[in-house]
């Protein structure tokens, strides 16, 4: 396909994947059951794993949910999806969901990290009526992002994006602005727009569990923060949230009967808002 240019032909690219560290997005495709991952993602996923033992059960739902809020958002009209912090390729991925509704959507795909880049080329097996672009970006640069190549040749940005920030935004801290570059990002998009998110939360856990939690992604270097509900809920300032709101991702427009599962173990809020 066309974003296929975006790799050196043939080849992956050459990263030093340094896999004697452990890593956050080999640690999610440990709890997802993925193969990319190795001893210290797999040693540091069960250490995760003996604080907050449902962890597998927030990564599925988690995906249960993009997948939900992905599809409603094609079945919508909504043709260009622009994802953030996309992670290892699991099935399915974001393109596989939006294109089984609508073949010809357009899909950038962005993260920061090399791991997720050398593992990107299943991300470009976009349908033929559509086409899907990887980024190498960092969602602290939203101007780099807007004004890429990538961006610019496969969305049309006077048409509605569906912006989604999955599981990301915990990554940047208060620190960082993260209003600020949520709001840089939707400043661009038009009318019709929406943006869709899912995030940690300590509200359903006691304070030792998110202490431990957040002690263990501190001490490999990744800067975590977990938010409350009004928090979370802030990102969407100034938009039209869809129902049912910011709610526990298994609760969000569940298929059929809703799951059995107690918030806490989820311990993760989603949301779906329109642009006006
Ligand atoms: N969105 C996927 C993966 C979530 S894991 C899902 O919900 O299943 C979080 C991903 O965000 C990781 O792949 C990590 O590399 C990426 N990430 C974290 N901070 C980032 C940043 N500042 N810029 C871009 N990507 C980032």
């Amino acid at each position: 396909g066309e974003g296929d240019r975006d790799l050196p032909t043939g080849r992956p690219p050459s990263v030093d994947l340094r896999i004697d560290t452990p890593h956050s997005a080999r640690m999610y495709d440990y709890f997802l059951g993925g193969k990319d991952n190795f001893p210290a993602d797999r040693q540091a996923a069960e250490a995760a794993l003996s604080i907050f033992p449902s962890i597998r059960t927030t990564a599925l739902q988690a995906r249960k949910f993009m997948t939900r809020v992905t599809a409603e958002l094609a079945r919508s009209g909504v043709r260009q999806f622009l994802d953030i912090g996309t992670g290892i390729p699991t099935s399915p991925n974001l393109h596989e969901v939006a294109q089984r509704v609508a073949p010809d959507a357009r899909i950038v795909y962005v993260d920061n990290d090399p791991i997720v880049l050398a593992h990107s080329r299943a991300l470009l097996r976009s349908a033929p009526e559509g086409r899907t672009a990887y980024l190498e970006a960092d969602l602290r640069e939203p101007e780099r992002i807007l004004r890429s190549a990538e961006v610019r040749e496969t969305l049309d940005l006077s048409e509605p994006v569906a912006l989604s920030l999955f599981a990301i935004l915990h990554f940047v801290p208060d620190d960082v602005n993260p209003d600020g570059i949520v709001a840089e990002l939707l400043d661009v998009l038009s009318p019709g727009s929406y943006l869709a998110l899912n995030h940690a939360t300590p509200d359903f856990v006691t304070p030792e569990v998110e202490a431990q939690v957040t002690g263990l992604y501190r001490a490999q270097g990744i800067p975590f923060q977990s938010r409350r509900h009004a928090e979370i809920v802030r990102f969407f300032d100034g938009l039209e949230l869809v129902d049912p709101g910011l709610v526990p991702v298994h609760q969000w427009r569940p298929e059929g009967e809703p799951e059995d599962i107690p918030a806490a173990d989820i311990a993760s809020y989603g949301g779906l808002a329109r642009l006006t």
